[in-house]
Formats: C-alpha cells, structure tokens, sequence
C-alpha cells in the first residue's frame, strides 16, 4: 500500500471526523518508512488497526440544573489501544468535544503513553458539557451523572481516565466519590486524585515541568539552555501555570498567558508573585485572564478574535514558544511571523496545538519542534508513577516523582532523536516520537496476535 491508500482507507472510514484525520496523517507521514521496512507489520495491518477503536463508548448523561430544569449532554470514552497496558488517557469537558476530537487525543495517546515507558495503552474520553458560568453544585451534579454511566467501562486495571481541559482536581474528586459509591470499591480507577486519597506528589505540575525539562533537553542537545530566553507561553490553565513556574526555576522569562478570550503581554515577565495571581484567578475565582492587565501595569491585554486565521500572541518577539490551551491554535502565519522573529524552539504543552502547515513552515527553516505527544507526555507519565503507588500501596515523595520525570522526559528525548536518527531524519523530534511510539505498539500487537 502507498502511503495515499493508507491515508484513503482512514478517510473512507472517518470522513466526517477533521482532527482524528489531520492526527492520523501526521503519525503516517513520520511512520511510512517503518512500515516499508517492515513486511510483517503490513501484513497484520496494524496500522490499520491502529486507527479502529477497539471500543468506542458513547452515552448520554441527563442532570437538573439549579433552576430545576433537566439538562441532556453526551458523553463520550474511546477506547482506542490496550496492547501495552490498561487504557489511559484524560476526560475534557468542553463544547467542543466530539467524537472527531476525542478520537484525534486517544490516538495521539497511544503513542504518546508507548514513549513514557510506562505499560498504559491510550484512551480519551469526555463531555459536550460546559463547566463555565455552572455552579459548585451544578459541576457536582454533572460528574455525578457522567460518572453513572461511565463507571459500567472502566477499573483499575481495565481503563484509568485523568483530567483534560475543564477535569482539574475538583471534577476528579466528584469523578471519584461517585465511582466508589457505585462500585462500592475505593481503587486508583482515577489519576489526578488529591493528596491524601491516592494522588501523587508532582502530577499536578507534571505535564508544565515536563514540558520544559524536555525543552531543555533539546536546548542542551543543541548547546543552550533555557536560562535567559524570552518565552511565549499560551492558556492559563494547568499545563501553562507549571510551564511557566519551571520556565521562571531554570531562569528563563515567561511574558504571555491567555485564555479562549484574549491573551496578557508583560514585557516585564511573569514572577512567582503574578503566577500565584494568575493561579487564583483562575482555579479559584475562575475569572478573565483581562484581569491580570488590570492589576499589573506593566502588562497589556488584547482580545483575541474567535476563529481569527492568526493569533498577535504569537507575533511577539521571543526566543521559545510554548502552546499549552487547546489544538489548532498555531497557524502558518502565526509560524511566519515566528521564523521571522527568530524563535529558536517550539514545544508543544497542548494536544495537536500548531497545524500541519505550521509545523513544516518551523521544520523548513530550522526551529526545533517538539510534538506533544513527546513534550507534554510528562503529565501522562505521572499519572502511570500514580497507579504504580497505587498498586503498590505507597506514597514517593516530591522529589522522587519529580526525579522520575526528570528521568522519563530525558529518556523519550533520546529515543525520540535515535529513531529520528536511524530512519535518516536526524534532529526531526516529529518523526522520531512517531516511529518510536509506533514500533513499541506494533511490537505488543505482533505478539498477541490478531485479536
Ligand atoms: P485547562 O482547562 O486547565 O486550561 C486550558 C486553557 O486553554 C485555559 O486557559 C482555556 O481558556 C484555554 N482554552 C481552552 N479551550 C480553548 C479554545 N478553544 N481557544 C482558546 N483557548 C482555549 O486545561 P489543561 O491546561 O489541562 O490543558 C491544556 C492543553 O494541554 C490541552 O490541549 C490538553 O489536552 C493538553 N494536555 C493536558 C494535560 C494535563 O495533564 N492537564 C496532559 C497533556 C496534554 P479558559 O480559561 O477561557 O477556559
């Protein structure tokens, strides 16, 4: 088959799913080769069989507002690969989420969970349901009833789901309530949880400190460090608040946060002080990223458009760039516009958050590029170091968690640059966390055969 007959026989399947397409072009593309070289892997169509759920879960979750009024929302687990360990993989919560979204994250994780080294297959699960402007009761209300259904799919050793946009630790804990009710079982069916009740030291921060250590890594490989570089960060959420905490650790200058309505420019740079601003405003008060701008002087705010083709977040001049809201949020011209200015490395914090043709624009003209599945896979990881403690009964400290995925960033760092290396795409961070991903799941598959 030509790399088009694989890119057809998806298509046909997924026509009307634009983000499961795109995630799956971008993984054929890098592991075309391997499949050339490769006669066996062919022949039992993994890659094939890679792109089939082997189970797809939707549902529908009925709760009553404040008002009294009943509200109807779908909810949604994808199922998607368990060659190599349990399904894993996080639970959004916003109106966005659709079956085409969800199937892009769950096999996006597949590999992402392979590069880790911990044994987790991928899964990606989640909610049409808008947690902004619900009240404490109403988020309860929700979870509760999500959790009603999907507690019939999932156990600790079946399928473990954590967070994602709109699931933070407060939605885990009413996740988890419900789950145990039901099942009459207190068990690490959930990741995420807080300390005290199974969670990790560490996993709240993973995926931002992951982030920039694996960023670091490819700064060192390339005779840099972070110290001192200027950086764009994108989202406020939980990925961007710890990137941006590491960014300030290792002495580099963070000098942007956004949200779905605009974006916050401190030339001046983002410090401890304002981070713990930005932290309580948004995990606690749940307000606009504007009011950031409004208590510190040294900062502009811009609205941003929705649906605009570019975002000026990214027109900044910088020496990094780290997109950590949501997927598609970096385009050719916004990649344009960073060649231009000199950014000399793009990492990924979100899923899937620059666009094809961005990324062959920063590929062309020598920005390093880290896809997320390789750069934000420290959140994931952690979530894998939480089960473990789980089973095991125990609880590490924060150092040893932290040393751990330390450890595991640099690991997929090396792997990611000897696949790139072995299949003649040297310093192509894209196609060495594909192919590295790939060949550890088209292992597992071949040996348990066709099932
Ligand atoms: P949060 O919900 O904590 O934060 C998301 C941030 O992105 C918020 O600032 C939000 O703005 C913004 N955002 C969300 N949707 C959009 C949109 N459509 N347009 C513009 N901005 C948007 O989520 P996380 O930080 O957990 O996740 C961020 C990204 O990182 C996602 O792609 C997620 O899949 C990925 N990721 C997360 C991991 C984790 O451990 N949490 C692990 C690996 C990847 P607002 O405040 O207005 O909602």
């Amino acid at each position: 088959m030509t790399l088009h007959d694989y890119l057809d026989f998806v298509k046909q399947r997924n026509g009307h799913e634009p983000e499961f397409l795109q995630a799956v072009d971008e993984v054929i593309q890098s592991v075309y080769p391997v499949l050339e070289r490769h006669a066996e892997y062919r022949k039992l169509k993994l890659f094939e069989r890679m792109t089939e759920p082997e189970r797809l879960i939707s549902f529908r979750v009925n709760w009553i507002d404040d008002k009294g009024e009943v509200q109807v929302n779908r909810g949604y687990r994808v199922q998607m690969n368990s060659a190599i360990g349990p399904y894993k993989g996080g639970l959004r919560f916003h109106p966005s989420v659709n079956q085409s979204v969800l199937k892009f994250l769950a096999f996006e994780q597949i590999f992402k969970n392979a590069l880790t080294g911990v044994p987790m297959g991928g899964g990606k699960g989640g909610s049409d349901f808008d947690p902004k402007g619900k009240s404490e009761n109403e988020i309860m209300r929700f979870c509760h009833a999500f959790m009603g259904e999907l507690a019939r799919h999932i156990d600790h050793r079946t399928d473990v789901p954590a967070g994602d946009i709109g699931v933070g630790g407060r939605e885990i804990g009413y996740l988890f309530g419900a789950y145990k009710k039901f099942k009459n079982e207190f068990s690490g069916v959930l990741t995420g949880k807080g300390i005290g009740w199974g969670g990790s030291l560490i996993r709240t921060e993973a995926t931002g400190y992951g982030l920039i250590y694996f960023a670091e890594n490819m700064l060192q490989a390339a005779g840099t460090s972070i110290h001192g570089k200027t950086c764009l960060v994108s989202g406020s959420g939980n990925v961007s608040q710890y990137a941006i905490e590491k960014i300030l650790h290792l002495g580099g200058k963070a000098v942007t946060a956004s949200d779905s309505n605009g974006f916050i420019y401190d030339p001046a740079g983002i410090t401890e002080e304002k981070l713990e601003f930005i932290k309580d405003l948004k995990n606690n008060r749940r307000g606009r990223i504007k009011e950031y701008a409004d208590k510190y002087k040294t900062a502009t705010y811009q609205d941003t458009p929705p649906g605009a083709d570019s975002n000026p977040l990214w027109a900044i001049k910088a020496d990094c760039a780290f997109p950590c809201a949501t997927q598609n949020e970096v385009g050719a011209e916004d990649c344009n516009r960073m060649v231009r200015n000199g950014v000399k490395l793009l990492a990924e914090g979100a899923n899937m958050p620059t666009t094809p043709e961005g990324i062959n624009i920063l590929i062309d003209n020598g920005v390093m590029y880290a896809p997320g599945k390789a750069s934000n896979a420290g959140g994931v990881a952690t979530s894998g170091l939480e089960m473990t403690q789980n089973y095991m009964g125990t609880n590490w400290s924060s150092g040893e968690v932290d040393e751990k995925l330390q450890h595991i960033m640099r690991n997929i760092h090396e792997i990611s640059l000897a696949a790139a290396k072995e299949y003649g795409k040297p310093g192509n961070y894209m196609v060495g966390a594909n192919i590295a991903g790939f060949v550890k799941v088209a292992k597992a598959m071949q040996a348990q055969g066709v099932i």
